[in-house]
C-alpha cells in the first residue's frame, strides 16, 4: 500500500514539542471531520494528545474488499513506533504502557452512530504498570474494565448490558450509587467477570484469532487488539444504525470512516481530573453564552451516556482545582470561533488539572440557533450578510414554522425538563422504540418516553411525534439527534420514574402515574410536559425569520448578482392566501379550480355531467357561476394588486361523481328490499351514465384542456366568473390581476382554439360591465410533446408553468400514486434513483424543462416561465430552476419561507462559480 497512496496520517507532537502534525481542517474527505479538525487543532497550538489518523479511502477499499490487513500492515506499525517514540511510552508495557483511543469519525458528522475504544494496550501486565506510574490502583483496574467492555462490545458485538449488570449488581451489593464507589477490590473483581464473559461470548470459530490453547480468552497482546480495533471501526461504518442515519440525512456510503489512534489522556484520575463537552454559543437558541456539561473523575462517553448527572459548565470556574482551566477554556473557546468562523462543539479532558482537547467541529444546532447565530456573526462582522444567508439550511426553518402550544390555551403542567429541542408535539405515550415504530405504522402519534436515548433508538426517534426522556443534559444523545431531526425532545426531566418493564410512569411529587396509551404533550422550546392532549398552533414568520428572510429577499432581488427568481404560492382558498401573504408570497402560482366544486357544491356539477336533460345542465351551471363568481372575487380581492393565476377545471369528471361500485350494491340492495321500481330504474340508468364516463386511465384520458374542448360550457361559465369577479372588484375600487391558465396542453391548436373562446367571453364580460379587462392567458407544460413543441405552443401562451408533477409521471411513465409505494423505495434502495423524484426535480424532466424554455423564449423573449409542481418548494430543485432563468417558483404556504431562502442561496452559489 505504501507506494499506492499515504494511508496513515500523524498529528500532535514529537518527544521534543516539535508540531509534526500532517494534516488540517481542508483534508476532511481524507481524513474525516475528527481527525481533520484534530490535526487543524495541533497547528493552531493547542493541546491536543498524539496520534495519527487511518484515512477514509483505506476504510472505503477495504469495505469494498479492495484491501486486506496485510495491505496496511506496515504503515500502521511504523506509525505506532512513531507515537511510541513521541510519547516515550510503548504499548503494553509492564511498567510505562503507552494506552490509546481508536476513534471512528467521517468526513460528515454522524453523532453516535459509529464506534470508539477507549484505553486500548490495557492488558494483564500494562494494568500493573498504570497502577506504578500513577500510584493509583483504583484508576488502573477502572480502566481496565472499560477496555474489557467496550473492546467487547464494539470488536466482538457483545451487548453492553451484560456488562452494566454486573457493574449494577456489585453497585447493589456494596449499597452505592455511583461506579466511583467501587473499590479495588471491587473493581478487580469486576474484570475477572468482564473476562468471562468475553470467553462464554465470544464464539470461537468465527474470532479464531483470540483463541489462546483451544480456547477463548480476552486478547493480551497489544497490536492484535489494536489491529482488531481499527478493523471493527471500518466495520462499524456499515452498521445498520449508521446506514439509517446515512439514508436519512442523504449521506453518501462511499465516504467511508477514517480511524483515529490518539494517546489517551485521563478524566477519571481523581477529583482533579474531569471530562467535559461544550458548544461556543448555545445550540438550542443560539445566545452567544459558553454552553456544556462536565463531569469530575469521569471518562469520555460517560458525559453524553447520561450515566451520571453532569454539571453545567457555569459550574467550572466555581470549583477552585478548575479555574485556570476554565480561564483557558473560554479563550479556546474564543480562538476556535474566530479560527472556524462559526459556532463549534468541542469535546475536552481534564486530567490531573492539566487541559487537553479531543474533538472540535462546527457544532449542530437548532433552526432558531441557526438563525440567531448567522445573524449575530453577522453583526459581530466575523462573517458578512451573504454567508449569513447560506448558513441556514432552508429546510431547517420548517422548523421554525413547526406547532406551538397555544399561548391562549389553559394548561397544567405536569412537570419539567431541558428545552432540549424545540416545538411542540401531542402522542400516546410509547416506553420503547419497537413500539414508537408499531404506533407509526399504525397511524398514530406518540411520544417517545425513555430513560435516556441510545443509538439503537433511531429508529423510534424517527416514529415518534416527540421525545422524552428522564436523564440527560442538553448534550446527551436525546438531544442532539432530537435536534438534527427537528423533532420536538424534552429531556433530564427528573420527576418522571419511568418503569420501562411495566410501562408506567410515575410523577414524582404527583400522584399521577402515566400508561401506555395514555396521550401526553410536550414542549420541548420551553420543556414543559403537560398530561392529556393540549391545543397547538402554528407560529408566524416574525422577528429574526423576518429579518432574515429579508436579508435573502434582498439578494433575491440584487439584479447585479443576478436574475430575480419570484417566489409564488399555490393557493385554492382566501385562508391559504392569506397564510402564504402572511409568509412572503408575491403572488398566486396556481390556484385550483376543482376544490370550489367540493362538500356542499358537489351536487351541482354532478348535475352537470348527469343531468338528463339540456335544463338540468345548465341549470346546473348557472348554479355554478352564482357560487364561483363569488369564490374569484373573494380571491382577487385578498390578493389585490397581485397577480392569481387560475387553472381551469383540470381534473376527469368521474371524479365528481359517485363511486359505480358502491352505486351498484345499493341498486342491488333496492332490489332485494323489493323496493320501487322507479326508483331503481332511475338509479340503474345513473350508473350506466357514470359507467360510461369511466376510462382505464384517467389521468391520461379526458382532463385538462381536452374537458374544455369536450365541454365549451364548462370553460365559459369559468372564465365568465373570473371576468365578472374581476370586473365588479375594479368597479368596487380594487386592483386585481387575474391571469388564466389552460392546463394539460400538448398541441398549440388546443390552446389558440381554447384561447380564442377565452378571448370572447371576456370581451363579452367587457361589454356587460362596461370595464377594460386585461387578463393574461397561458398554458400549464405538463406533457412531454408540449415541451417538444413549446415554440408552437408559445405563439398562443402569455406565460408558461411547469406543473412538475404531471411532467414528471408523463416522463418517466409513472403513475404517481401507484409507483410511490410499489417500487420507488426499491429504486432509492438500489440507487437507481438519488431521490423521490416527485419531490426534488429528476434530471432528465429538467432537460425537457429547459428545452421547452429555450423554444418557449425563441418565439417570445423574456417569456414568463414559472413552476407550479412539488418541486417549486424544494430547496435543490429551486437551485435547478435558478439556472434555468425560471420567472419564479410557486410552493405550498408552508413552503414560501423556504423557497425565498433557497432562491437567495441559489443565487449567491451561483456567484462562486
Ligand atoms: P464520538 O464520535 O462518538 O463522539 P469519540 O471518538 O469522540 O466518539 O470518543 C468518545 C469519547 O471518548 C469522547 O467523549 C472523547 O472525549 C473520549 N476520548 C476519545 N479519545 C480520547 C483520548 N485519547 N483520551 C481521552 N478521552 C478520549
Ligand atoms: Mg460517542
Ligand atoms: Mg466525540
Amino acid at each position: 500500500m505504501s507506494q499506492l497512496a499515504k494511508c496513515v496520517y500523524r498529528f500532535g507532537r514529537d518527544a521534543s514539542g516539535f508540531d509534526v502534525t500532517e494534516g488540517s481542517a481542508s483534508m476532511n474527505a481524507l481524513l474525516g471531520g475528527k481527525g481533520a479538525n484534530l490535526a487543524e487543532m495541533c497547528r493552531i497550538g493547542l493541546p491536543v494528545p498524539p496520534g495519527f489518523t487511518v484515512s477514509c479511502s483505506v476504510c472505503t477499499k477495504f469495505t469494498k474488499g479492495e484491501l486486506g490487513w496485510s495491505d496496511i500492515e506496515d504503515d500502521v506499525w511504523s506509525a505506532l513506533s512513531d507515537l511510541e517514540e513521541r510519547m516515550g511510552k510503548k504499548l503494553g508495557d509492564s511498567s510505562d504502557p503507552l494506552l490509546v483511543s481508536v476513534r471512528s469519525g467521517a468526513p460528515i458528522s454522524m453523532p453516535g452512530m459509529m464506534d470508539t475504544i477507549l484505553n486500548l494496550g490495557m492488558n494483564d501486565q500494562s494494568v500493573l504498570g498504570i497502577i506504578d506510574q500513577t500510584q493509583n490502583e483504583r484508576f488502573g483496574w477502572d480502566s481496565y474494565r472499560r477496555f474489557i467492555q467496550m473492546f467487547s462490545n464494539v470488536v466482538m458485538g457483545i451487548d453492553s448490558d451484560l456488562f452494566e449488570n454486573i457493574l449494577t449488581k456489585k453497585k447493589l451489593k456494596r449499597g452505592v450509587k455511583d461506579d466511583s464507589q467501587l473499590c479495588v477490590e471491587d473493581l478487580k473483581d469486576v474484570v475477572a467477570r468482564f473476562k468471562e464473559i468475553f470467553e462464554e461470548q465470544v464464539d470461537a470459530q468465527v474470532h479464531p484469532e483470540v483463541l489462546v490453547d483451544g480456547k477463548v480468552s480476552f486478547p493480551q497482546d497489544p497490536r492484535l487488539q489494536l489491529q482488531l480495533a481499527i478493523r471493527a471501526v471500518f466495520a462499524s461504518w456499515n452498521n445498520s444504525r449508521a446506514r439509517l442515519y446515512r439514508k436519512r440525512n442523504e449521506i453518501s456510503d462511499d465516504l467511508g470512516t477514517a480511524v483515529n489512534v490518539q494517546a489517551m489522556v485521563f478524566g477519571n484520575k481523581g477529583n482533579t481530573s474531569a471530562t467535559g463537552v461544550a458548544f461556543t454559543r448555545n445550540p438550542a437558541n443560539g445566545d452567544k453564552a459558553f454552553y456544556g456539561d462536565f463531569l469530575i473523575n469521569a471518562q469520555g462517553e460517560d458525559v453524553v451516556a447520561g450515566i451520571r448527572n453532569t454539571q453545567s459548565l457555569d459550574e467550572l470556574s466555581g470549583i477552585e482545582e478548575f479555574k485556570h482551566v476554565s480561564k483557558e477554556l473560554e479563550e479556546i473557546f474564543v480562538l476556535l470561533e474566530n479560527h472556524y468562523r462559526d459556532m463549534c462543539d468541542i469535546e475536552y479532558t481534564i486530567e490531573q488539572g492539566k487541559l487537553w482537547m479531543l474533538q472540535t467541529r462546527v457544532g449542530k444546532r437548532t433552526a432558531q440557533a441557526a438563525l440567531k447565530i448567522a445573524m449575530d456573526m453577522c453583526e459581530e462582522g466575523l462573517i458578512s450578510k451573504h454567508e449569513a444567508i447560506m448558513r441556514v439550511d432552508p429546510t431547517q426553518i420548517d422548523q421554525l414554522l413547526h406547532p406551538q402550544i397555544n399561548p391562549d390555551a389553559q394548561i397544567d403542567v405536569l412537570c419539567r425538563g431541558l428545552n432540549a429541542s424545540p416545538g411542540a408535539a401531542v402522542g400516546e405515550v410509547v416506553f420503547s422504540s419497537d413500539d414508537a415504530v408499531a404506533k407509526a405504522a399504525e397511524g398514530i402519534p406518540c411520544i417517545l418516553v425513555r430513560w435516556e436515548t441510545n443509538p439503537d433508538d433511531l429508529k423510534g426517534m424517527i416514529a415518534a411525534q416527540g421525545i422524552l426522556t428522564s436523564h440527560g443534559g442538553k448534550t446527551s444523545h436525546a438531544a442532539v439527534i432530537a435536534r438534527g431531526m427537528g423533532k420536538p425532545c424534552v429531556c433530564g426531566c427528573e420527576a418522571l420514574k419511568i418503569d420501562a418493564a411495566s410501562k408506567t410512569v410515575k410523577v414524582k411529587g404527583t400522584c399521577v402515574e402515566i400508561h401506555e396509551g395514555d396521550i401526553v404533550s410536550i414542549d420541548g422550546t420551553d420543556g414543559i410536559v403537560v398530561l392529556g392532549q393540549v391545543d397547538l398552533i402554528q407560529p408566524k414568520v416574525c422577528g429574526d425569520l423576518e429579518t432574515f428572510l429579508s436579508w435573502a429577499d434582498d439578494v433575491r432581488h440584487d439584479e447585479k448578482l443576478g436574475h430575480t427568481i419570484g417566489v409564488r404560492v399555490n393557493a385554492d382558498n382566501p385562508q391559504d392566501a392569506q397564510l402564504a401573504l402572511e409568509f412572503g408570497a408575491e403572488a398566486i402560482g396556481l390556484c385550483r379550480t376543482e376544490h370550489m366544486f367540493l362538500g356542499k357544491r358537489k351536487q351541482i356539477i354532478q348535475n352537470f355531467i348527469l343531468g338528463e336533460s339540456d335544463d338540468v345542465k345548465e341549470q346546473a351551471l348557472s348554479d355554478l357561476l352564482k357560487v364561483q363568481i363569488d369564490d374569484f372575487y373573494q380571491m382577487f380581492k385578498i390578493m389585490d394588486g397581485k397577480d392569481v393565476i387560475v387553472r381551469l377545471l383540470d381534473p376527469p369528471l368521474h371524479e365528481f361523481v359517485d363511486d359505480p361500485r358502491e352505486l351498484a350494491v345499493e341498486i342491488a340492495r333496492l332490489e332485494t328490499e323489493g323496493a320501487e321500481e322507479e326508483i331503481i330504474k332511475k338509479k340503474t340508468a345513473r350508473l350506466h351514465v357514470i359507467d360510461a364516463l369511466s376510462e382505464v386511465n384517467p389521468m391520461l384520458g379526458l382532463r385538462g384542456c381536452r374537458l374544455a374542448i369536450v365541454h365549451p360550457e364548462l370553460l365559459d361559465m369559468q372564465v365568465y366568473a373570473l371576468a365578472g369577479a374581476m370586473a365588479r372588484l375594479i368597479k368596487d375600487g380594487f386592483d386585481p390581476h387575474p391571469e388564466i391558465m389552460i392546463p394539460l396542453v400538448s398541441i398549440d391548436q388546443e390552446l389558440k382554439l381554447l384561447r380564442e373562446r377565452c378571448e370572447k367571453i371576456i370581451a363579452q364580460v367587457e361589454a356587460e360591465f362596461g370595464v377594460a379587462l386585461s387578463i393574461p392567458i397561458g398554458t400549464m407544460i405538463e406533457l412531454p410533446r408540449a415541451c417538444v413543441c413549446s415554440a408552437d405552443i408559445a405563439q398562443h401562451a402569455d406565460f408558461f408553468s411547469f406543473g412538475t408533477n404531471d411532467l414528471t409521471q408523463t416522463t418517466f411513465g409513472f403513475s404517481r400514486d401507484d409507483v410511490e409505494s410499489a417500487f420507488v423505495p426499491t429504486y432509492l434502495r438500489q440507487g437507481f434513483l438519488q431521490k423521490n423524484p416527485f419531490e426534488t426535480l429528476d434530471k432528465g424532466v429538467n432537460e425537457l424543462i429547459k428545452l421547452a424554455i429555450s423554444g418557449g423564449r425563441s418565439t417570445k423573449p423574456g417569456l414568463t416561465v414559472g413552476v407550479c409542481g412539488e418541486t417549486g418548494g424544494d430547496p435543490a430543485s429551486i437551485n435547478t430552476f435558478y439556472a434555468d432563468q425560471v420567472s419564479y417558483v410557486s410552493c405550498s404556504p408552508y413552503r414560501v419561507p423556504i423557497a425565498r431562502l433557497s432562491a437567495a442561496q441559489a443565487k449567491l452559489r451561483s456567484l462562486d462559480k
